[in-house]
């Protein structure tokens, strides 16, 4: 096979081991096929990186700032193509990976300003005639494992903040997305990017993730997934004293409160808990809702589930796009056998749904009649699955919200200030969202959560800074 994609090492295009990409809207489209890396050659990726990262660090802010506006540029004006691509091979709708697209392209913008606002402090020292810099360094090769749920979003807002404050990258993103991570990868290195300085290498997770995660030449390593490899991979880092910086999954809580606006708190719920196919670390997957509203408010949000279109990703008509592959479908079937056994009462969908073409389509399923320590509600399932949990009032819908080892996204729907302001101070999540849905964040302020949800400094705008770079304090005799 000639024609794959191939991974990018040290400047130069390199083969390896042809992998289908395959559509999980119609599995007998294959978008192409890509280049797996293996071992050796991630330890190359590793030294180029290695290699690149002090002229890269020393290299001028207006150097770094015109390569990250081409690239915003370039993504901006192929939003239709590129986000095409990303919902062909991860299935979310084109509306949805248009954009997804656009994000990308905003947080490259974003990122390209921020390399002239690079600034330090001068700071009087205690000692007469001494004088003291805090200044912000580039923290050297940057470990960059993305998943496969947002293939551009993600990736940009690890690689557009790495490359802006002068650190140089080894990029592994996850399996069934290599597109959008080729397409990305191509346009940063056409937009002007030294040799070594980015570093692509697709592959699996068990040999490419792993060199580079018990590498002692990455100095940092930014991780999105699940929560069971993020805390594998934290402590791995843990063991080298190496920074590093884990998004994990989420068991998202959302309130109803009786004082609800009725159609915003179904939208919301619509919203959060099933577009993206439920595929969302901030998805809405607990709803909680006040007794008084409860047969209202799931009578309402099972009708406008109902009338949700699933189907082709790329059918401008469809509303929910397939499940990204086989196992993850099994695994969202395993949850709804799992929640009828354990008594909670299956209102609606679930079902494996076919359709014109052979692909991974599954009805939104609502559960209610929950309890909070049932598996369905404990447990990130990761698709378009959500559980209805009631409650007497608000005192009991704050203390369910919060019982989870997870702390990602909260949202509250109500039009009462007084618990709209008491949520957002007690609710124990990193985001938290009134009359919004839980998922569907800003690309320029900070995004992470607490507990199992989050390890280590926020990620984008500004807050990305602290990961990014190392403080560096100087005295001098003047
Ligand atoms: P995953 O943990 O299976 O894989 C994530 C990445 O880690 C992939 O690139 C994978 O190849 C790599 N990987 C897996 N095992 C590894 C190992 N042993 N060593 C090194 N690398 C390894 O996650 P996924 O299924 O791709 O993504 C879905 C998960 O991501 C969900 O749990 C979701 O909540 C989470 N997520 C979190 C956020 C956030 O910001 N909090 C955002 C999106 C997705």
């Amino acid at each position: 096979m000639s024609d794959h994609k191939q991974n990018f090492i040290g400047g130069t295009w390199v083969a390896g081991e042809a992998t289908p990409n395959i559509n999980p809207s119609n599995t007998a489209d294959i978008i192409g096929h890509y280049a797996r890396a293996d071992a050796a050659q991630a330890r190359d990726a590793i030294d180029a990186a290695k290699a690149a990262f002090p002229a890269w660090s020393r290299s001028a802010p207006l150097e770094r700032h015109g390569i990250l506006r081409r690239a915003s540029d370039e993504i901006l004006a192929r939003k239709d193509e590129l986000g095409q691509l990303l919902s062909r091979e991860e299935g979310k709708t084109l509306a949805e990976g248009i954009g997804e697209t656009v994000r990308a392209a905003q947080i490259f913008d974003f990122f390209a300003g921020e390399t002239l606002r690079l600034a330090g402090e001068t700071v009087p020292s205690v000692r007469p005639g001494v004088g003291v810099e805090v200044t912000r360094e580039a923290v050297g090769v940057v470990g960059v494992i993305t998943p496969w749920n947002f293939p551009i979003a993600i990736p940009a807002w690890k690689l557009a903040p790495a490359l802006c404050y002068g650190n140089t990258v080894v990029f592994k993103p996850a399996e069934l997305v290599p597109g959008c991570a080729w397409a990305l990868v191509d346009i940063l290195q056409r937009a002007g990017l030294p040799e070594g300085v980015l570093n692509l290498v697709m592959g699996q997770g068990s040999v490419v993730g792993q060199v580079i995660v018990q590498s002692v030449d990455v100095d940092a390593l930014t991780f999105t997934g699940s929560q069971p490899t993020g805390a594998a991979l934290a402590l791995e880092s843990a063991k080298l004293m190496r920074k590093s910086q884990m998004e994990m999954g989420g068991k998202n809580p959302f309130i109803v409160l009786a004082d609800a606006d009725l159609d915003v708190a179904v939208d919301c719920v619509t919203q959060g808990a099933y577009f993206s196919t439920g595929q969302r670390c901030t998805a809405s997957s607990r709803i909680i809702v006040e007794d008084a509203i409860h047969d209202k408010f799931v009578a309402a949000l099972s009708e406008r589930i109902n009338a949700l279109s699933v189907g082709d990703a790329l059918d401008p008509a469809t509303q929910i796009g397939p499940v990204v592959d086989a196992s993850q479908l099994a695994q969202n079937e395993d949850y709804i056998q799992i929640g009828q056994a354990e008594g909670a009462r299956l209102l609606t969908g679930g079902e494996r749904l076919s359709r014109a073409t052979e692909g991974f389509f599954q009805r939104p399923a609502l559960f209610t009649d929950c309890t909070n320590d049932m598996r369905i509600a404990r447990e990130e399932i990761f698709g378009p699955v959500a559980a209805v949990i009631r409650v007497a009032d608000y005192d009991a819908a704050l203390e369910v919200a919060n019982d989870t080892h997870f702390g990602l996204s909260a949202g509250i729907a109500t039009t009462s200030l007084k618990f709209a302001t008491h949520f957002k101070r007690n609710a124990e999540a990193g985001m938290v969202m009134v009359n919004l849905p839980t998922a569907g964040v800003d690309f320029h302020v900070p995004f992470g959560g607490r507990k199992a949800s989050s390890f280590g400094p926020r990620e984008q705008g500004r807050y990305a800074a602290e990961f990014y770079t190392t403080v560096k304090t100087a005295y001098t005799l003047a």
